[in-house]
């Protein structure tokens, strides 16, 4: 979508926030240990590529991103830091991720042969995906180890220079199956330094197991959702083991204030009937914008005070009940500070039954972006 934007539906993100973020992190961690600044899904939501630059500034030594096309996305707009892929990438496509210097992850021994024949002079960097119980990508045993750093072993252009796995519960009070992935791990972990001579990046830890064990993560961390600002569950942010300032907050401005007789209903299905003479605002965001239908009955903040959304949530609008008459263009905000009071992300996602991460990271590209520094 285009940089110029008429409808008064905006998100703010806050780059001295993820600085801030990154910086308390960086407090914690021991000095030789390095940070992803994970930036995939459009730096969840925020923009990928500001995202990245400010994150780079603050301390982030390197980038991490799920698909190949968002990783080419940061090296197109000049960004030369290095950038791991999560995913899969099909084998005919390492050749861009070479000419680009962008590293990529694997766990097939098929898949490496492949890579092979696509590949030109230019050296591949990969890293290896261990799969310790998250049960998603990655190898599980000791043979397929052994036969992935047989497969390394012959193969030309490629460089081997890191190892990961990726915790399910790291974010949970109970570590039972937290500490079950550790010990698969460093089984794992002893295996391979019995057959690989050369070093290698290990990583270990998202936010949550970063924030809880910081001592423990070895090379880097790959810090995603508290370098946003956002606790990785209730559970993470109840230990108050560090202090993080979201980035992302979201606003709207009233474009129409009537006042609605009693008995009169509002919005698609006649669901909301006003109970009095009542002052009914329009905003014009809705559920095209990542603002879903069940957030009919969630409210929002006018000068400071709670409103509730009434009616449906209709494509492109969406109505609040106001306690008095506001002037056309006051401003609306869903998701953020307003004069004193806050609407949390968490709040949105407990209200939608999810977790904060998936919030951001729905609201569509048709909400602009606008880049702030610490002003709210
Ligand atoms: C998304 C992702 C992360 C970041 O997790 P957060 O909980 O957001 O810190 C880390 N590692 C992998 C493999 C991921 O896919």
């Amino acid at each position: 979508m285009s940089d110029v934007f008429y409808r008064p539906t905006w998100v703010e993100v806050n780059l001295d926030a993820v600085a801030y973020n990154i910086a308390q992190m960086k407090q914690k961690l021991p000095s030789d240990s390095s940070i992803f600044a994970v930036v995939k899904a459009d730096g969840y939501g925020h923009g990928a590529v500001k995202v990245a630059e400010a994150a780079l500034q603050a301390g982030a030594n390197a980038l991490a991103v799920a698909l190949l096309e968002e990783a080419l996305e940061l090296r197109h707009a000049g960004i030369k830091a290095p950038i791991l892929v999560f995913g899969w990438v099909a084998p005919r496509d390492a050749r861009i991720a070479s000419e680009h210097d962008i590293t990529l992850t694997f766990f097939q021994a098929e898949w490496l042969r492949e890579v092979e024949a696509h590949l030109n002079s230019k050296e591949l960097k990969l890293h290896m995906k261990w799969d310790t119980g998250m049960g998603r990508l990655g190898i599980r045993t000791e043979n397929e180890l052994k036969s992935l750093v047989e497969a390394l072993q012959t193969a030309d252009h490629i460089n081997l220079t890191g190892i990961y796995t990726h915790f399910a519960t790291a974010d949970e009070d109970d570590l039972t199956y937290f500490i079950e992935q550790k010990k698969r791990f460093y089984h794992l972990l002893s295996v391979f330094n019995r057959i690989w001579g050369e070093p290698v990046d290990i990583h270990i830890g998202n936010s949550a197991a970063s924030i809880r064990f910081p001592e423990k993560m070895h090379d880097f961390i790959r810090f995603g959702i508290a370098m946003y600002g956002l606790y990785p569950s209730q559970d993470v942010r109840n230990k108050q083991l560090i202090n993080l300032k979201p980035a992302f907050s979201m606003h709207s401005r009233l474009v129409h204030v009537k006042n609605v007789a009693r008995h009169e209903s509002i919005s698609y299905g006649a669901t909301y009937i006003t109970d009095h003479a009542e002052w009914i605002g329009t905003i014009p965001i809705g559920y095209a914008d990542g603002w879903p239908r069940k957030l009919q009955g969630m409210e929002v903040l006018i000068e400071g005070k709670r409103m509730p959304i009434v009616g449906r949530v209709c494509m492109d609008q969406t109505m609040i009940r106001l306690d008095k008459e506001y002037p056309v263009g006051t401003k609306v905000t869903l998701i953020g500070k307003n004069n004193g009071d806050e609407i949390e992300m968490d709040e949105i996602a407990n209200f939608l039954e999810t977790i904060n991460y998936e919030i951001p990271c729905m609201i569509s590209e048709r909400v602009p972006r606008i880049y702030v520094k610490n002003n709210g």
